[in-house]
């Protein structure tokens, strides 16, 4: 187990494109932490430096407290999984899992010892005779955490190690590779592009765009509490709605208005409101879909609106809709609404979940 610590780590590709700005990051031994954004954003750059399979431009990347910037990949003690996970075809599951350890010239009853003890683990006993060919898609994915696993490393690191298996097969590996880690308790780092998995699988997930970390955060406190448009807009689904607006001050409370005409007229709650108090001019509100609903009550604001597509997910409506001013809004609403595409409907926004952002892409959360 291990403790890895970033500092500064910059990495700039030969060409001049700095694909890691200033990345630091202390990652607690044991920990299970998220690498998040959309493709591009240096998420894989980062994980590979990590593991020394790229050189550091700039910075320190240590493990244990050692730097470890000059020490060879295969001296880290660190093991990774990609998404594509090569397995030697013409060998058995059980060879294949053995084949580091024997190269490191462990002795033959501890090889035979790890393997059956991670092979069990993984559910992966009655297979260890057959060929990778002869597997599915998950089980060869399970071999190459397998062959991670034996070499009982001091930290994993994965990059989008579920790509490849079908929507079905993702959600029930990423449950087993969290059970895994909970056993383990390994120090883990996770590369992923999808959200939700960031969200399911991490202790802290660090939402990277172009670059930068833009938020490090258990991942309930990055859905409830983003620290700018960028980050509130990447994690959640349906995606964050965002109405541009102003502010201004109306007896006690601050009101939001949406730009253009007949924009929705919405009065913040106190707390809000008083957060508020020294903004003023053009801002942008973010609701997330779950937060408007069909229905009033008290504290909700209502919101007239165009209704242009309903999606029935069973339990709950999504709801795609255009207000007076022309924004386009998803509503998740009750499976019973009374929401109908090319008709007229009243929404109800609960804006005691609201995010008022400066304006721009990565206008910062004005709420927090
Ligand atoms: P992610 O994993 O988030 O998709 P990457 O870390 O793979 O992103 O890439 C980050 C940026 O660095 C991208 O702009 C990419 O084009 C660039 N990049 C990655 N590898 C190389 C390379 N070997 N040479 C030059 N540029 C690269």
């Amino acid at each position: 187990m291990a403790r890895v610590e970033l500092k500064d780590v910059v990495k700039t590709y030969p060409g001049k494109v700095t694909a890691v700005h200033s990345f630091t990051l202390d990652i607690a031994d044991g920990e299970f932490v998220v690498f998040v954004g959309p493709s591009g954003c240096g998420k894989s750059t980062t994980l590979r430096m990590i593991a020394g399979l790229e050189e550091i431009t700039g910075g320190t990347i240590s493990i244990d407290g050692r730097v470890v910037n000059d020490v060879h990949p295969k001296d880290r003690d660190i093991a990774m999984v990609f998404q594509n996970y090569a397995l030697y075809p013409h060998m058995t599951v059980r060879e294949n899992m053995a084949l580091a350890l024997k190269l490191r010239k462990v002795p033959k009853e501890e090889i035979a010892r790890r393997v059956g003890e991670a092979a069990r683990m993984l559910g992966l006993e009655p297979y260890l005779d057959r060929k990778p060919k002869a597997l599915s898609g998950g089980q060869r994915q399970r071999v190459a955490v397998g062959r991670a696993i034996v070499r009982e490393p001091k930290a994993f690191l994965f990059d989008e190690p579920l790509s490849n298996l079908d929507a079905k097969l993702r959600i029930t590996t990423r449950a087993e590779l969290k059970a895994l880690h909970a056993r383990l308790k390994t120090t883990t780092v996770y590369v992923t592009h999808d959200q939700e998995e960031a969200m399911t699988l991490g202790d802290r997930i660090v939402v990277m765009s172009a670059g930068r970390i833009q938020q490090v955060a258990p991942p309930l406190v990055v859905y409830r509490r983003p620290v700018n448009r960028f980050v509130a807009a990447f994690v959640g689904t349906p995606p964050m709605n965002f109405i541009p607006g102003s502010l201004a001050r109306e007896g006690g409370s601050v009101m939001f208005t949406e730009n253009g005409p007949g924009g929705a007229r919405l009065r913040l709650p106190g707390e809000m409101s008083a957060k508020l108090a020294s903004v003023s001019g053009a801002v942008t509100l973010g609701l997330r879909p779950q937060a408007l609903h069909a229905a009033p009550a008290p504290g909700r604001e209502p919101i007239s609106v165009s209704v242009s597509v309903t999606e029935p997910l069973g339990d709950a409506v999504d709801c795609t809709c255009t207000t007076a001013a022309g924004t386009r809004l998803v509503a998740r609403v009750d499976a019973m609404a009374d929401v109908h595409p090319g008709r007229n409907a009243t929404l109800h926004a609960d804006l005691a979940h609201a995010h008022v952002f400066a304006e721009g892409e990565f206008g910062a959360n004005l709420t927090l």
